[in-house]
């Protein structure tokens, strides 16, 4: 096999390598940092990586764990899913120099399965973002085009998977945090089903919208990724007891005759019309591999926003409530002995939040107890919830006529760095096709399906019933075979690594 680097393959050929004894573990490792050391400084897609301690770890997963799906193999994991012993920020000040007393119930499982665990890829601050510019400790850049973003929140995920400083990745999505930077990185994101992947060990933002899943190069890395780390946990109540399938062994179903719904509500104004293109054209595919596409109505789809925001900021301000000075991390360095001592705790327990938080943080914490605030719960969270309930009544009913929704992932391919910052609105509609899985509970995958004329990577979206993630990944992988978008690489990195050869 010819590549450049070892770093560029995916996880399923990785395994077949070191399983056949073709390639070692520890080349791997070190391809992959010198791929992280020669573009994170232009990228940023990690905040902090530690070759000794990776070294060091892959040493004792060798000693240990010979075999398992994931022996030898790097797994990216962003900066909100805890790694015991590691640090962890969700890329805010207030979490600086902050170590994690356990592994998340993901970590745990790709642990055992033999991975080797890189931790702080990049995100927005506490996942409130569509851009990844949100990082207290800067942005990170798109490999296709770098005066762009790279989508948001899980930003430095997709952009490591996508300029090969990654493996495969695992992020979070409440909105759509894994599927629309998957889309704007041009690689595969996969949020499973509400209570599919257990939420332990993950720094939680809005608890009953948040899941965990896989960015990954194609289809069957999610498959593999999403085997590994589904499935019951005691330790998260709102986790599951459904049996998980082998994700992988199906992919290959036949597809005909399965049926896509077309929601009208989501082809509507706002959709760039090079999106809007590239999403007929994979129609057209569907319909070549002989599944059947018809139109559908999601008619509380113009309200997902606006529910989304009510909600999720209700839930994140509670859930911020913690970052009090004293538990976590960053305390404000106030002289507070100066302060009578009850004004002296309450001082620095302002002063650490508004020194500790960014703005966006402080922007949804505000609106959140707002919403939550006598006399306004029933007008807007109460409310908020009702619509949530109208919202997933719209996809229970779809269910009987479509085993598949396809909709655009993101509105637009990757914007420019910059200019979406000053307009929180514009950067929330950047959400607009992702939120309401999230709101229904039900699993949404994100793939490549185009390019802009400027080279921009295109996505689309597929939705499916809760726990049919099998359903997902087999269509998916259907389309997969039969285009080769998922192939293409950012010409960023085939050049500068010629380049640093
Ligand atoms: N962009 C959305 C937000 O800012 C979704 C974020 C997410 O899924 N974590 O809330």
């Amino acid at each position: 096999m010819s590549v450049d680097s070892l770093a560029a393959l995916t996880i399923h050929e990785l395994h077949s390598l070191i399983s056949a004894g073709k390639i070692q573990p520890q080349q791997l490792l070190e391809d992959l940092l010198e791929r992280i050391e020669y573009h994170n400084g232009r990228l940023h897609a990690y905040l902090s990586v530690d070759p000794d301690r990776l070294h060091r770890q892959l040493e004792d997963q060798l000693r240990t764990r010979k075999a398992g799906r994931l022996a030898g193999i790097p797994i990216t994991l962003k900066d909100n899913l805890c790694v015991s012993a590691e640090e962890i920020t969700c890329a805010s000040r207030i979490l600086r120099g902050f170590r994690c007393p356990y592994d998340a119930t993901v970590v745990q499982r790709l642990r055992e399965e033999g991975a080797v665990i890189i931790p702080r890829a990049n995100m927005d601050e506490f996942a409130f973002g569509s851009s990844t510019e949100n990082s207290a400790f800067g942005g990170t850049r798109n490999p296709w085009a770098l005066d762009r973003v790279p989508g948001g929140s899980s930003g430095g995920s997709a952009c490591a998977v996508s300029a090969d400083m990654a493996i495969a990745a695992l992020g979070s999505d409440t909105g759509g945090s894994i599927r629309q930077p998957a889309c704007c990185c041009g690689v595969v994101g996969l949020k499973p089903t509400y209570g599919r992947v257990s939420r332990y060990g993950l720094v939680a933002f809005a608890s009953s919208l948040d899941q965990i899943g896989p960015i990954t190069k194609d289809v069957t890395d999610a498959a593999i990724l999403l085997g590994v780390i589904a499935g019951h946990d005691a330790r998260d109540s709102t986790c599951a007891p459904v049996e998980v399938p082998d994700y992988v062994s199906t992919l290959q179903w036949p597809v005909k005759k399965l049926r896509i719904g077309i929601p009208k509500e989501y082809f509507v104004e706002g959709i760039d019309t090079e999106v809007k293109a590239a999403l007929d054209e994979a129609v057209r595919t569907f319909e070549r591999l002989g599944l059947v596409c018809e139109s559908i109505s999601l008619p509380h789809t113009p309200y997902a926003i606006a529910t989304y925001y009510l909600i999720a900021t209700a839930e994140a301000s509670s859930n911020l409530a913690r970052y009090d000075g004293v538990q976590y991390g960053y305390r404000s360095a106030t002289n507070l002995r100066q302060e009578s001592s009850s004004n002296g705790l309450l001082e620095m327990h302002r002063r650490t939040r508004t020194e500790g938080f960014g703005s966006e943080v402080k922007r949804r914490i505000l609106l959140g107890t707002y919403v939550l605030s006598q006399g306004y719960y029933e007008a807007y969270y109460l409310k908020g919830m009702k619509v949530r309930t109208l919202i997933k009544q719209d996809f229970d009913a779809a269910w009987s006529r479509c085993d598949v929704i396809l909709t655009p992932t993101a509105p637009t391919p990757a914007f420019r760095i910059g200019e979406k910052l000053e307009n929180p609105l514009q950067m929330y509609l950047s959400d607009v096709y992702t939120i309401s899985a999230n709101l229904a509970g039900i699993p949404g995958l994100s793939m490549p399906c185009g390019f802009s004329r400027e080279g921009l990577p295109l996505g689309m979206q597929l939705l499916a019933a809760p726990f049919k993630e099998q359903k997902l990944l087999q269509i998916a992988y259907a389309y997969e075979q039969a285009t080769d978008w998922h192939r293409r690489k950012p010409t960023l990195s085939r050049q500068q690594i010629a380049q640093s050869k």
